[in-house]
């Protein structure tokens, strides 16, 4: 059975690097109906927070990577939080010392450093050389009589190497003799993150560990672990950095880098989980485009790439702007509607003008914020600079004013306004006979009249602006200043 698991430490908030291996590792769960479990790592008391807990779970419901177990959720195999499980390290560890794969050093610190200072000048790698590699049951007991602190220390086999298949990365092989024997657990009881981690996949019955490259180094330890504690290896797939632009490690210098600062600046869920799934992955199509269920649907670990990937702001946008127009139209009006309300462009959410609006400007925005300026720009009249070009001023001396007495005439009759009411088609009727009366057809006519009843010289199709416009005076629009 396929059992992933994504294992946030809490101690700040989600990258948008952990929001992906968290998605590979969702996907590979989904597509191969296995489960996808939820692990918090909170081992570092300092450092993590429940706050910091709170929003990583908040993060993952919102990007819509709902876990099988772990936290709020519960499964077979908890607790989920490294800091309920202190009693399980314990146990495995005391096995590992039964077996001799583990002993207790009773190396105070001050030894510890000597050894480090002549590897040191030796130019020798420091790994321990202490006496309790070989003690003896008598020099043990004698300490422990003492009571002397002491750590469980692991014994590394002194030559040889240790070889994993990753799946992404391919074979990737260590040599042990630089390793040395290192803590499992500390003089005061607390284990090492990474036995932790073993410890926990192992009795999580994880198949796979999908996580990021910065992990590599841990595996060599957690393998030697897995096998001194006879647990069957999960296959390891280390998935590539993130990287900025300018190819170096993505970082909050390069500016947002959170889940939550893209939620707040209007970000929805399905664009990022679709940019991300392309940052190292692709369905070897020139196809961008999937919706969650279509990533599942195509998903498959071998088609991960092995490079970093290039965090790209500006096509993360534009793929927003996809997922938005892809949006059931509802949802999308409700989305804008409450946008604009809620920055106090309309007085209400929802109606025909919201609606009709919406349709109107949707093509011109990549963000949900991007629709304020959008509606007010529509909105507004930049008399001045529409005047004030060459094209403005072309159409004002062409008899604008015969256009607008024309306009003006039909707006006092009632006859435009009849039109309008019958919507597109009843414009579509009026400025035809309109353009006949006044014998003008094409740009001549139409220039005119947008630039009368909409102010601008160019914008979205005219005869639903203009019905746009005539609804705006009935439907709860405060005019606020252009800008
Ligand atoms: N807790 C680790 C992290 O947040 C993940 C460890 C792992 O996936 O093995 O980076």
């Amino acid at each position: 059975e396929v059992r992933v698991r994504f294992a946030p430490s809490p101690t700040g908030n989600l990258h948008v690097g952990g929001a992906r291996t968290a998605l590979f590792n969702y996907l590979f769960a989904r597509s191969r109906g296995g489960k996808f479990v939820l692990r918090i790592e909170d081992t570092d008391l300092e450092r993590s927070t429940k706050k910091s807990e709170e929003a990583v779970l908040e993060d993952l419901s919102w990007l819509g990577l709902d876990w099988d177990e772990g936290p709020g959720v519960g499964g077979d195999f908890g607790p989920y939080r490294q800091s309920e499980r202190n009693a399980l390290y314990k146990q495995y560890a005391d096995k590992l010392l039964n077996t001799g794969e583990v002993y207790r050093c009773f190396c105070s610190n001050e030894e510890l450093e000597k050894m480090k200072e002549v590897a040191n000048l030796k130019q020798l790698p420091p790994v321990y050389t202490g006496k309790w590699v070989t003690a003896t049951d008598k020099e043990i007991q004698e300490e422990l009589e003492k009571g002397t602190p002491f750590t469980y220390r692991f014994r590394v086999p002194k030559e040889g190497s240790l070889k994993i298949n990753d799946l992404i990365r391919g074979e990737v092989c260590w040599s042990l003799d630089t390793l040395g024997d290192f803590v499992i657990l500390r003089s005061n009881g607390q284990p090492v993150y990474n036995f932790c981690v073993t410890v926990d996949d192992a009795t999580m019955a994880i198949s796979h560990v999908i996580r990021a490259e910065e992990h590599l180094p841990n595996t060599l330890r957690q393998a030697l672990i897995y096998k001194a504690l006879g647990f069957p290896m999960p296959k390891f797939a280390h998935v590539s950095l993130i990287l900025a632009p300018d190819r170096s490690k993505l970082s909050k210098r390069h500016g947002a880098t959170s889940v939550g600062q893209f939620r707040e600046m209007g970000y929805l869920p399905e664009a990022m989980m679709n940019y991300l799934a392309l940052l190292g992955w692709g369905d070897g199509t020139e196809n961008e485009f999937f919706t969650m269920e279509q990533l599942v649907e195509k998903f498959s670990i071998d088609r991960v790439n092995k490079s970093g990937a290039i965090f790209d702001m500006t096509k993360l946008r534009w793929m927003n702007g996809q997922h938005l127009r892809a949006l059931p139209t509802d949802k999308l009006v409700n989305l804008l509607g409450t946008r604009w309300k809620s920055t106090g462009i309309l007085s209400e959410s929802e109606g025909t003008f919201v609606e009709e609006a919406t349709d109107l400007l949707k093509d011109g925005i990549d963000l949900i914020a991007d629709a304020d300026k959008a509606l007010s720009n529509f909105l507004s009249y930049p008399l001045h600079s529409t005047l004030a070009s060459p094209e403005g001023k072309a159409i004002v001396e062409d008899k604008l004013s015969e256009v607008s007495a024309g306009l003006l005439a039909a707006y006092d009759s009632g006859e435009l306004i009849t039109a309008l009411e019958e919507g597109h088609s009843g414009w579509q009727k009026w400025v035809k006979s309109f353009g006949k009366t006044l014998k003008r057809k094409g740009k001549s006519l139409f220039m005119p009249v947008r630039v009368l009843l909409t102010g601008k010289l160019h914008g979205p199709d005219m005869g639903a602006s203009i019905l746009v416009l005539h609804r705006a005076g009935s439907c709860g629009v405060i005019m606020k200043e252009a800008g």
